[in-house]
Formats: C-alpha cells, structure tokens, sequence
C-alpha cells in the first residue's frame, strides 16, 4: 500500500473553497449534517476505501458518505453497469424493465417482503411510509423514539437530538417546525418495551404506525434488547397500527436482507436507501401487499419524478450482485469486530474509558461510558469532546471519520487498511493520553 500522506498534513485549498463557498453556500454545505465537520475538507476523488481531498491528502475513509459506499468507491462491477445503462437512458418517467427485475430481487432477499415501491431518498420513502400507514388505518397519530433520525421533514424531524431537559416531549430539531407540523407525532424512548405496551394501549386507535430504526444507529449505534423489537411489530398487530422499520442505514448493511434477515423480524414495512444502490440516489419501501393495497385501490399515491429512474436501478443491481457475493456480510462482521477490539485494548493501555456499541460494520464509539448506552438518553453521558479530540488526530494519521463517533465499513477495506487503521488507533491514542 503506498504510503499515506500525512505528515505537516495541509488543508490550504480546502480553507479556500470553504471560504468561498460559505458566500454563495448557506454554511458553505449542501447538507446541514455536514457543517460541524471541522475541518471541512473538499475532496476531489474517491477510489475504493479512499479520498483524496484537494491538497493532496489521502485517507481511508470509514465514512463512506455517511453510509452508501458500501462497496467503496470507483468499483468496476457497478461503474460497468451503470455506464452501459448510460448509453441507454438517464431516467425516463415511464416503466423500465429494471424496476421488474430489481423488484423480484428484493422480494426475494428481504424476507417478508411482499411489495416494493421505489423513491429516491430515505426522507421521501419514509414519509410514504407514513402515508400509506395513515390510509390503511385511516388513524393520523405516528410514533417514533428520541434520537432516532427517519429525514428531514418536519413530521419526523421530531426529539432528534434533544437535550437533557427536552426529554420525555416531542421538540421540533430546527427552526421552521411549526407545533401543527408534528403535533400528530408521538415521541417514546427506545427500547422500553413497557412504554409502547402501555401508549398503545391508551391510544393505539388513533395511531397509524410505529416507526423505528432497528439498530439506533443515529445516536451512538445502540443495539435492540432481546425480545424489543419483535414485541413492537406483535403490539402493533394487536392494536392495528403499522409496524414500519426504517432500514436505511441497517439495510443491505447488517446482512443482505437488512434486519429483517439478521433478528429474524418481518415488520409491515421497512424502508432502504444508502447502501441498496451503492452510492447512487436510490430508495425503496418493502412491505405486505395487504398494506401496499391502498394504492392499487387509488386511495392514496406514492410518487416522484425520478421514481425508478433507469441508472439507478442499474446501479442497485450492481451493487446487490456484488454484496451477494460468497462471504461478504462474514468478512464485513469480522472487520467490524476486529477494530472494535482494537480501540478497547488501545483505550485499555491508554487508561481511558471506552465502549464500542452496534453490530457488524456499523458501530459508534462512546469514551467516557463504562456500559454499552440502551437509548439516546444514555449516549449524552459520552465524552464528545474526547471523542472530537481523537477524530483530529485520526484525521491527521489520514484516517476520515464521522464527527459523531460512528464508524461504516465497506467491502474494499481489507487486511491492508485494517493494519494502517490499527497502527492510527495507537499512535492517536498515544497523543491522547
Ligand atoms: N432514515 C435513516 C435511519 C437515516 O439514517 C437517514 C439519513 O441519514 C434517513 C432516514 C434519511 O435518508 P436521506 O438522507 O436519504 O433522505
């Protein structure tokens, strides 16, 4: 592997374009996520697990856009199929014998899913989610858990990162959420089976669905406790609400079928994007057909011009070929595995406090906690401020990671990258201690 340049490491031509952009780009982003990423680098390249930003630097990237490069980047499997499918057609607001094909593959791989219906971005899947669950039931009310992230929008955009105080009440995340917005938007703490038992019960009649990530992924990876998940789906059976997963991190991630596959769950509905098409715009919702039905029966629409758009359903294809290939979700599992007792021993030697928490090739980590956190409350009690600390000189040893402590895992990080990133880990937390 050639060597990594990181020494008197420079951002010069990154501070300029984020000067300049912040003139003519609110924030000098296109994502409000990625604004306190400091420092803000623009990258002009990316091939396998690394990127190259515009001073020259390389990384291996753990990163992965924030979860879709689940097979890196520039992967010639996926660049072939997507240019021949270039050659044919873009998008073309019409049918495309690919979305047959992509849906059989789904059905296929996802157990229990009956149905799918293509979007382009998990925010737009999981609000059709919603209103397919709101005109099965005919009831308004949805329920979601704090620290748990479906989109943008304000009916979700709910209790996302509250603070200590704003627990235990839906708060709006940002400015422009008027209360009317997410008043019919109930808010729970994750996995606390007995509050679900008990808001469905006193409420389940006016509650059109459920919604949750199986792994807490967007706050600090926390994983379900034994029996959690599968008692929301039975609750909601019980009371007629809909139960909807929001796959899109755990998706094509934990295992080729999602969570579905890897607890052995079969939810209403489930919604995928990231990883489903490797990096291009592409989002599914799964389910039963018996909840799908509404639209067939024209009470409600699911739509969107780029809907099915051919290039991206090329791209899913490739991606999923890929992703089925013999051993992948095992060697993903063990690459996770492996850093993540890495970063225990090296905080060990270190004499500092750190738990790792999450499954396969996605996990957080927390310094400063002595137990794996169950929910979003449990993670405020963290060190981000070590954890700030560490990203700086992980960065420095040219190694780019979330500003959250959350590590993604793609295919094309081998022995080779594991063995830099072990040797990174140690001389970071030598400046750390
Ligand atoms: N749901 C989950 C669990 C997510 O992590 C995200 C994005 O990070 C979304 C939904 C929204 O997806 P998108 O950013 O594609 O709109």
């Amino acid at each position: 592997m050639a060597t990594i340049k990181t020494e008197n490491m420079e951002h010069i031509r990154s501070e300029q374009l984020y000067a300049e952009a912040c003139e003519i780009i609110p924030c000098g982003v296109s994502s409000s996520m990625r604004k306190n990423v400091k420092p803000l680098l623009f990258f002009e390249r990316a091939e396998g697990p690394y990127y190259f930003d515009v001073d020259g630097n390389r990384y291996i990237d753990y990163t992965l856009a924030w979860g879709p490069l689940i097979a890196g980047s520039n992967h010639p499997f996926i660049n072939k199929a997507v240019a021949e499918q270039l050659q044919r057609s873009y998008t073309l607001g019409a049918q495309h014998p690919l979305e047959v094909t992509l849906a059989k593959k789904l059905t296929g791989i996802l157990p229990g899913v009956e149905q799918v219906a293509f979007s382009n971005t998990g925010s737009e899947a999981v609000q059709s989610a919603i209103r397919i669950a709101r005109t099965y039931t005919g009831r308004n009310k949805i329920v979601k858990f704090e620290g748990h992230y479906h989109g943008w929008l304000n009916n979700v955009l709910v209790s996302y990162k509250p603070q200590p105080a704003q627990l235990g009440t839906p708060v709006a995340s940002c400015g422009g959420q008027p209360a009317p917005e997410f008043e019919d938007t109930l808010v729970l703490p994750w996995n606390n089976l007995a509050a679900v038992k008990e808001l469905l019960a006193a409420r389940g009649h006016e509650i059109a669905c459920v919604i949750t990530e199986p792994v807490l992924a967007n706050s600090g990876c926390c994983m379900p406790e034994e029996g959690y998940l599968q008692g929301i789906i039975d609750c909601c059976r019980e009371h007629g609400v809909v139960s909807v997963f929001d796959e899109v991190i755990t998706g094509f991630r934990l295992a080729l079928g999602g969570a579905r596959e890897y607890f052995g769950l079969r939810p209403d509905l489930s919604v995928y994007a990231k990883a489903i098409a490797g990096g291009f715009t592409m989002a599914a919702l799964g389910g039963r057909k018996a909840v799908f039905d509404v639209i067939r029966e024209g009470k409600t629409i699911h739509a969107g011009t780029y809907n099915g758009a051919s290039v991206n359903l090329a791209a899913a294809l490739a991606t999923i070929t890929v992703l089925s290939g013999d051993g992948c979700f095992t060697r993903l599992h063990a690459y996770g595995h492996a850093l993540r007792e890495h970063l225990q021993l090296a905080a060990r030697k270190a004499g500092l406090l750190l738990v790792t928490a999450g499954t396969g090739s996605v996990f957080s980590m927390h310094f400063g906690l002595r137990e794996e956190p169950r929910n979003y409350a449990d993670t405020l009690a963290a060190d981000a401020a070590l954890f700030a600390k560490f990203r700086a000189l992980m960065l420095h040893e040219g190694i780019h990671l979330l500003p959250d402590g959350r590590w993604y895992i793609g295919i094309t990080h081998t022995d080779a990258e594991l063995a830099f990133t072990r040797q990174a880990i140690d001389n970071t937390f030598a400046g750390l201690a």
